[in-house]
């Protein structure tokens, strides 16, 4: 099975570039799409329990993917990314600074 570290860290890597380079107004055939996305995504991310536990955060209402423009989108991912961060006992990640981490850029 894939290492879960390396896993999450080349996902977030995709999960959040997606986000940086999301359209700023989204037609809504595409806000469907990946709504769709998102969903599929969490039944076939390959850590079972990663993807269980990402289910069920999903189901809850105010959880639902925002995806009416790049900020919402950007922002809902550091949301969801935080959910995990919160899981693991890890710092939770100033979404006010996502853009400058995931768009335009600083150094890990
Ligand atoms: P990561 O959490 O991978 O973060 C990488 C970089 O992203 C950080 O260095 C930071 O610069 C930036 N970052 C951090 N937080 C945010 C944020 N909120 N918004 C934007 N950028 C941010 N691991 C488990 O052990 N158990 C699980 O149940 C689990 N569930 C997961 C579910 C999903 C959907 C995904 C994608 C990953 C999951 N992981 C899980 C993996 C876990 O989230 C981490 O990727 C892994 O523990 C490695 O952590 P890391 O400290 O290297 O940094």
């Amino acid at each position: 099975p894939p290492d879960v570290a390396e896993l999450g860290r080349s996902s977030w890597t995709l999960l959040h570039s997606i986000t940086a380079t999301y359209p700023t107004a989204p037609s809504p055939q595409l806000q469907t799409e990946t709504r769709s996305f998102i969903h599929t995504f969490s039944k076939l991310y390959p850590c079972w329990h990663c993807a269980s536990d990402f289910q069920e955060w999903l189901k809850v209402d105010k959880n639902a993917p925002r995806v009416s423009s790049r900020d919402e989108f950007g922002r809902w991912m550091c949301e969801a990314h935080n959910a995990v961060n919160v899981k693991l006992g890890k710092n939770v990640f100033d979404c006010n600074k996502w853009e400058e981490r995931w768009r335009t850029g600083w150094k890990d």
